[in-house]
């Protein structure tokens, strides 16, 4: 029985980061590596804040963890020093809670109970608590390969090796299905691998579930584009179902602000996916920041990463706009009773090392030199409305324009949905208005035995929503291979 008193014991505490100047020293991981014992007990105190509600928001419903984790259940066993039931719990509704851990912003602290008044001192970290939980896991030996002991004969084929793919791949080997995973790529892991900086999740944690998934049993292609190194007849012909897990990769460009075609102005990916094969020795980083003045167009995620991976490759300067005002954690906001994620998730670590945001701007044009190299920005004040067809439209507020050094512009604009791909042309799927795949209540798209999952289906989202489709496809897979299904099915098709 949780200590329903326990928030008022005990404050919150955040894991602790390690000196910004050392972060910038080298790749690896934000927060200190702790050792076992204090990690433990500082974690301990954190769990113990939880309530155990009777109504757990963070637990689940439209706001909370859409995995429908056990949250209460192992906030109460880390609390009790139990880790390896804690462990289990965990496991129990997460496939890979070391990513979400590390990765997911965490819509379960917005959901909590105590996140809503000031006076109870934040919401639980749970975030925290459920990293602790998954890699005490690991660092004690408790995480092991399930294997299955049975086998149903069916083969399923996921393209793709991201978080969604992983996950329905794990579920599928477990179920008794012959799993293989095909990627195009070099490496597996998708965004995890290259698009993820090392300073968020050091690869090793990767590769360690990576080989649990093999030890199962999952079998793994890389180098192959299925549609073109295979072809949808023989994908056909060797498996009795497929599940499309290829994300959505396709950055949204700017087409309209003047000097766009200068050289030197890029999509974040084409910055982030060379830094990344550089962090795993594959020679130099690409589109290097190194002795730039360095423009980040975008405040979400992505522009956060190329933000940190900016200003570790030894930027001259690091801006990050956005059209969007300060966030209100940064504001004096406190008479709000209300939380304000995710606002408050605008500003990410990376953001204290180094470098310069500004709010509520937006670039007028991009200036060159004589040899068509973009060198400056010509930046206004903006506020962001909506018209009166609701569309979304960008409105300058003052008449003053601000000129500022750029060499390297980055494009974190967002994605555009699923990159245009030979196999779905020959699959015979449509993308949807918004570039998706669509499929109907079973995740089965318009192709017969061909399911979907993950930002591929949703567009681009959290980590924590392509593991929970990746669940739910295996659901489902297995109800079409075999007629039913004890798999679980934490979320249902937008
Ligand atoms: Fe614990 Fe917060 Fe969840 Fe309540 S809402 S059970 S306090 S984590």
């Amino acid at each position: 029985m949780a200590d329903p008193y326990g928030f008022l014991k005990h404050d919150r505490a955040d894991a602790k980061k390690r000196p910004a100047a050392e972060r910038l020293s080298d790749w690896n991981e934000v927060y200190l590596d702790l050792d076992a014992e204090t990690r433990g007990s500082q974690v301990r105190t954190q769990a113990a804040r939880c309530m155990d509600c009777g109504v757990p928001f963070c637990h689940s419903g439209s706001a909370g963890c859409p995995l429908g984790n056990l949250i209460p259940e192992w906030n109460d066993l880390v609390r009790r020093g139990d880790w390896e039931q804690a462990s289990d719990r965990l496991h129990a509704t997460n496939n890979f809670p070391e990513f979400t851990g590390r990765l997911c912003p965490a819509p379960c602290e917005a959901a909590c109970v105590l996140a809503i008044s000031h006076d109870a001192g934040g919401a639980v970290a749970i975030k925290r608590v459920e990293q602790a939980i998954a890699d005490v896991s690991w660092d004690q030996g408790l995480v092991k390969p399930a294997q299955s002991h049975v086998s149903s004969g069916k083969r399923v084929a996921v393209v793709g090796s991201g978080p969604a793919g992983l996950a329905a791949a794990q579920q599928l080997t477990r179920a008794g299905h012959e799993v293989t995973v095909y990627e195009r790529d070099d490496r597996l892991g998708g965004l995890l691998r290259y698009g993820i900086p090392e300073f968020k999740m050091e690869k090793k944690v990767l590769d360690r579930r990576l080989s649990q998934l093999r030890k199962e049993g999952t079998k793994f292609v890389t180098g192959c584009e299925v549609g073109v190194d295979l072809t949808v007849e023989q994908l056909r012909e060797r498996f009795d179902a497929v599940v499309l897990a290829v994300g959505a990769l396709r950055g949204r460009d700017d087409t309209t602000t003047p000097g766009r075609e200068l050289a030197g102005i890029h999509l974040a990916m084409e910055h982030l996916v060379p830094a990344n094969r550089a962090c795993e020795g594959d020679g130099a980083p690409g589109i290097d920041a190194a002795g730039k003045h360095v423009v980040i167009i975008g405040g979400g995620d992505t522009g956060a990463d190329c933000y940190g991976t900016a200003t570790r490759q030894g930027a001259a300067s690091v801006l990050q706009l956005d059209q969007y005002p300060q966030p209100p954690s940064q504001r004096d906001d406190e008479r709000s009773p209300w939380p304000v994620w995710p606002w408050i998730l605008r500003t990410y670590p990376a953001h204290e090392e180094a470098g310069e945001r500004k709010f509520a701007v937006a670039v007028e044009s991009f200036v060159g030199d004589e040899d068509g190299h973009v060198r400056q920005i010509r930046l206004r004040e903006v506020r962001v409305e909506k018209d009166a067809s609701g569309r979304r439209v960008v409105v300058p507020t003052s008449e003053e324009v601000q000129v500022l050094p750029a060499d390297l512009v980055l494009l974190a604009i967002g994605f555009e949905g699923v990159e245009h791909m030979p196999l779905l042309d020959a699959l015979g799927i449509d993308l949807t208005s918004r570039g998706t795949i669509s499929c109907g209540s079973d995740w089965q798209t318009q192709a017969p035995g061909v399911f979907v999952c993950g930002d591929a289906h949703r567009g681009a989202s959290l980590v924590v929503w392509a593991i929970a489709e990746g669940r739910s496809v295996a659901n489902a897979v297995d109800r079409f291979l075999t007629g039913s299904s004890d798999l679980p099915s934490p979320v249902i098709p937008n």
